[in-house]
């Protein structure tokens, strides 16, 4: 169901993860949350970095906040956006050095920079039944929520994308593992729908990925059946995104071809979701119009104006081009405006990444404007602050 977005034409969010301020340092190292919070060294830069996150959030006027996914370890190309569910749940334990699960070799041999990522992807691998481990993410979430009166999105990897990077010596069967992690992840994030976050994000479908990889997993719904195992019964409680990109390790593209989200589009369609992000700055916003056809009224399009893959700090000018050509196609309501994908994966400096924030609703206020929607106060471009 619509919580935040509900009667809010093009509210403003980010997808998630920020770059971290240079002395937050401290890492989680596999241990659960709760116990890390009892470390004098880790509580104070997690509790201060998130509190700067949200900071930087509000000064940059956005209406939606993220908790900049702080719980994710300083590590090569964002490989903890994997590992903190891999390292938490049940029947995950070690580590496995080598390709995990059905990672394409594609773009990805000695030389090439997603061989490093891939290289540093080493995660615990599957010997034994999944079921919930101390993933702790109502604990995540309201460690951000409580510092601030504005909504806390909380955004995590699905099931199906941890299946790709884990090597399965238990179920020995994709789907099956698929299902297994689906089912882990609905009981975690049942309970942080409980707990009131009003947001949840899922990290994503690998339907668009798999596409060219293996047409038939994709034709059969399978990937859309456990998605919505994943999400089951979540909407009746909170409000649910499905973040859909190309990806993000040091801010790369998975495979440096152009995709096209268009095969895809009628599988994200029957995804149990109030929500459906799209890249729409990396690709120049040349598909907006087929994300209108094929996502039904039922569900709001949430695009990115903003790339996370340049330094080139986008123009509010540029950004309200952009959200004109898409409320050609899709009417103010069911817009929602963010990023690509999160700035945080080893990409981009707090410096650009804040300055992306601020153009993101900058160029929002200038449509808002036009539209005679209220804007959102900026305070980061406030004259008054000025130091000079
Ligand atoms: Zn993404």
């Amino acid at each position: 169901m619509l919580t935040v977005s509900k009667n809010r034409p093009l509210l403003t969010t980010i997808t998630g993860s920020l770059p971290r301020p240079g002395w937050f340092g401290a890492n989680l190292q596999g241990r659960p949350f709760s116990l890390a919070m009892t470390d004098v060294a880790f509580r104070e830069q997690y509790a201060d970095g998130v509190a700067s996150f949200l900071t930087d959030q509000t000064r940059a006027g956005l209406d939606l906040l993220t908790d900049g996914d702080a719980r994710c370890d300083c590590d090569v190309g964002g490989r903890s956006w994997f590992g903190y569910p891999a390292e938490r749940l049940n029947g995950l334990s070690g580590h496995h050095v080598g390709r995990g699960g059905t990672a394409s070799s594609r773009d990805k041999q000695p030389g090439d920079l997603m061989f490093e990522v891939l290289e540093t992807r080493v995660l615990p691998k599957v010997v034994g039944p999944i079921s919930r481990g101390p993933l702790e993410y109502a604990r995540v979430w309201k460690s951000a929520q409580r510092l601030t009166r504005k909504p806390v999105k909380f955004g995590a990897i699905s099931g199906q994308m941890v299946a790709t990077s884990v090597y399965d010596t238990h179920y020995k069967d994709r789907r099956r593992l698929i299902m297994a992690l689906s089912e882990a992840m609905n009981a975690e994030l049942t309970e942080l729908a409980g707990a009131g976050c009003q947001v949840i994000q899922i990290e994503e479908p690998a339907i668009h990925g798999m596409v060219g990889v293996d047409d038939k997993e994709v034709s059969s719904d399978f990937l859309v059946e456990a998605f919505n195992r994943e999400v089951a019964g979540l909407r009746a409680k909170t409000e649910v995104w499905a973040h859909t990109c190309w990806g993000n390790p040091a801010a790369q593209r998975t495979e440096t071809k152009r995709r096209f989200y268009t095969p895809a589009l009628p599988y994200f369609n029957k995804l149990d979701v109030d929500v459906v992000t799209f890249e729409a700055a990396d690709n120049g916003g040349d598909e907006i119009a087929d994300f209108a056809k094929a996502i039904g009224d039922d569900k709001k399009i949430c695009i990115g104006v903003i790339s996370h893959r340049t330094l080139q700090v986008e123009r509010p000018d540029d950004v309200a081009d952009l959200i004109r050509r898409a409320l050609k196609v899709i009417p103010k309501e069911r817009l929602i405006i963010s990023t690509d994908c999160g700035f945080g994966r080893q990409g981009m400096s707090r410096l650009h990444a804040f300055y992306k924030m601020v153009s993101l609703v900058r160029g929002t206020n200038i449509v808002r404007r036009e539209l005679g929607l209220e804007e959102a106060d900026v305070l980061a471009a406030d004259p008054a602050g000025a130091l000079i």
